[in-house]
C-alpha cells in the first residue's frame, strides 16, 4: 500500500514538473514572437536595425521615422507624394511602408532573424 502511493506521488511530482515546463517553453517562446525588429533601407542597403519596443525618431534621407509605443510610422517627409506618411502605423512581422521618391524602404521582421548582419 505504502509503495503504492509513493508511486503515486512521483507521478504527480513528474507531472507537475513536465507542466511546468511546457509553461515556461511556451512563455520563452511567445515572448519572442513580440519581439520584432524594424530594418529600415536606403536606396536598397540596410542603414538601421532596430528594436520595435524602443520609441525614438531615425532620420533616411529627409524620411522621419517614428517608433513609439510598438508601431512604425512616417512623421514627415520631403518627397511630393506622401505616399509613406499616408501608409500610415504598421506593428505586424511582414508589414513595410516605402517611400519611393527619396528610396526609403522600412520593414518589420520577427527577431528570430539574425540582427546585425
Ligand atoms: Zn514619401
Amino acid at each position: 500500500m505504502l509503495m503504492k502511493k509513493i508511486r503515486n506521488d512521483i507521478i504527480l511530482i513528474v507531472s507537475l514538473i513536465l507542466i511546468i515546463s511546457i509553461g515556461v517553453i511556451l512563455y520563452f517562446t511567445m515572448q519572442k514572437k513580440e519581439n520584432i525588429a524594424v530594418y529600415i533601407y536606403y536606396d536598397k542597403e540596410l542603414v538601421e536595425v532596430v528594436d520595435l519596443n524602443k520609441n525614438q525618431e531615425i532620420v533616411v534621407n529627409d524620411v522621419v521615422i517614428v517608433i513609439e509605443n510598438e508601431t512604425v510610422y512616417v512623421k514627415e517627409s520631403s518627397c511630393k507624394d506622401k505616399v509613406c506618411i499616408h501608409q500610415g502605423k504598421i506593428k505586424a512581422a511582414g508589414q513595410t511602408i516605402t517611400c519611393l521618391p527619396q528610396r526609403v524602404f522600412i520593414q518589420l521582421e520577427g527577431s528570430g532573424v539574425d540582427v546585425g548582419v
